[in-house]
């Protein structure tokens, strides 16, 4: 286990057993009272500060984050600044968010006030992924701290490095107090996590992942915000602009490598358009560069095991009568995958049904947007979403009729840079929210508080009413909703 006060460098510490699991959760939970005691004010000074050491130090966390995941230098420092982005708003907003409210006591009750208010839940157990090791823990860190939670966080064993950098950098504008712990190592200190005595646990990961984590929460009953995988669909409809749509299309489907779980991995075009379309995607894609050179706009896969499950889909679409637009099996060169662009895949193949994570792009056609919205719903996964059409609103009208947790019409994932936009799933891609108001509150329990300001001339509400008390209340009721 590490704490906030090892140096941002320090090398990873070995595997985490239990007891270092629950020595941090414990160091954790001693300085919580301390941390909530602060108030909105004082822990919004204390985030805010964070986010412009961050920013400070940007190029030191750009490093470590290309050391870790071999990500290319852009797709770091966009990390770095959503990250930035979403934790300066959360410090902003808390208290408007979580601070107490006055809430109606309706017309029965109306001799009472009453407050609603969020309070912090304690320890905050976050699990995060490799994929974009800075810029998802920093959401539910930030909301649980924001809420005058502590947190523990497990990042990915691929990248610890940059979990500690978080914590040793949010240690040295907390004035000593640790209020982020980083226990380090692989799946089982997540798992030691999850069984250990903290009041919530966020994890953001594989669904395969999520399901255990969720088995192991449930001998302590501790709630759980999940973040799973997803399988991303773009519906391109005959008016779109296609230039737009192909330019998104590959920029969705290669960012960080295709490693991204809000990445593009489907898209259905409408017949007239669909040829148009791919010509656009492939001469796009194809002019894409590979490796870890400054100008490549693909980094490596980080999984070895990733590019297995790549060219198993690839072939498998391939000998079920897909068509190779761009590149195919010749395009996986360890660790490294050019751009791959399949078209007439078999909806029940693996390459449409499954997670990819791979710089793979599928372009099916349909007849009609009503084809496309069955094909995109027909998915174990509801994350994001994405529309092209000229007519947004029916655009919108589409997106409505999407399950999927976020859907941008006209663009690709922009719910990620709107700080104040929940993020979150359905069905195999999860539930629960992270960012907004919604992520905050995510990580609090409601208190209502409710004070009688006067006793009332009629109270039903004792064993010493008298007689026409009943009568003259249902009177009342049924006067008021009875019609
Ligand atoms: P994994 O599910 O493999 O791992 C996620 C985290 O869980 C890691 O820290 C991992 O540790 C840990 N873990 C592994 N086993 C257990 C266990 N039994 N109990 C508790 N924790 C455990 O996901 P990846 O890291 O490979 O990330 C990629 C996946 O994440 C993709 O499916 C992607 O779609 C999804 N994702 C979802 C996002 C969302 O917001 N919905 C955002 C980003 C990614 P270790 O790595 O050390 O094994």
């Amino acid at each position: 286990m590490t704490t906030a006060a090892d140096p941002p460098h320090a090398a990873p510490t070995a595997t985490s057993g239990t007891p270092d699991v629950a020595a941090a959760v414990s160091a954790a939970r001693s300085v919580q009272p301390a941390w909530d005691a602060l108030g909105f004010a004082g822990r919004r000074k204390a985030l805010q500060g964070w986010c412009a050491l961050i920013l400070r130090r940007s190029d030191e966390l750009v490093d470590l984050i290309r050391a870790e995941t071999g990500k290319t230098a852009d797709d770091a420092r966009l990390e770095v600044i959503l990250a930035a982005h979403h934790l300066r708003w959360t410090a902003a907003h808390a208290a408007r968010v979580l601070g107490p409210r006055r809430v109606s006591a309706g017309l029965l009750m109306f001799h009472h006030a009453v407050t609603v208010a969020h309070r912090p839940l304690g320890v905050v157990g976050v699990i995060g992924p490799w994929n974009y090791p800075a810029f998802i823990p920093v959401g539910p860190v930030s909301a649980a701290l924001a809420g005058g939670n502590t947190v523990v966080l497990k990042p990915s064993e691929l990248t610890p490095r940059t979990g500690e950098w978080l914590a040793a950098t949010l240690a040295e504008v907390t004035g000593g107090i640790r209020v982020l712990h980083v226990v380090t190592g692989d799946g089982t200190a997540g798992e030691a996590l999850c069984r250990a005595a903290v009041d919530k646990i966020s994890f953001t990961g594989s669904s395969a992942t999520a399901r255990r984590v969720m088995a192991a929460c449930a001998d302590r009953l501790t709630p759980v915000v999940i973040e799973g995988g997803g399988k991303d669909a773009m519906i391109v409809a005959a008016d779109a602009d296609l230039d737009a749509a192909a330019d998104a299309a590959v920029w969705a489907a290669m960012t960080n490598a295709g490693q991204t779980c809000v990445g593009l991995e489907r898209v259905y075009a409408v017949d007239t358009v669909a040829d148009r379309f791919l010509d656009l995607v492939t001469e796009r894609a194809a002019a894409l560069r590979v490796g870890d050179g400054p100008d490549a706009d693909l980094g490596r896969i980080v999984l070895p095991r990733q590019l297995d499950v790549i060219a198993a889909q690839v072939r498998d679409a391939l000998s079920r009568g897909a068509r190779a637009v761009l590149g195919g099996p010749q395009s996986i060169t360890p660790p490294y995958v050019a751009p791959i662009v399949l078209a007439d895949v078999p909806e029940d193949a693996a390459a449409v049904t499954e997670e990819t994570f791979g710089p793979v792009l599928v372009v099916n056609r349909v007849t009609s947007v009503a084809e496309a919205v069955e094909r995109a719903n027909a998915s174990d996964y509801g994350l994001g979403a994405s529309v092209f059409t000229r007519d947004r609103g029916s655009g919108r009208g589409v997106a409505a009729r999407l399950r999927a947790g976020m859907v941008s019409v006209n663009a690709v994932i922009a719910f990620a840079g709107m700080p104040a936009v929940p993020f979150g799933g359905v069905g195999d891609s999860g539930f629960g929210r992270v960012h907004g108001p919604d992520g905050l509150r995510e990580f609090t329990r409601t208190q209502a508080i409710t004070s009688q300001r006067f006793r009332p001339p009629v109270q039903p509400t004792s064993f010493r009413r008298r007689p026409g008390t009943m009568p003259t209340l249902v009177r009342l009721v049924r006067t008021l909703y009875g019609r």
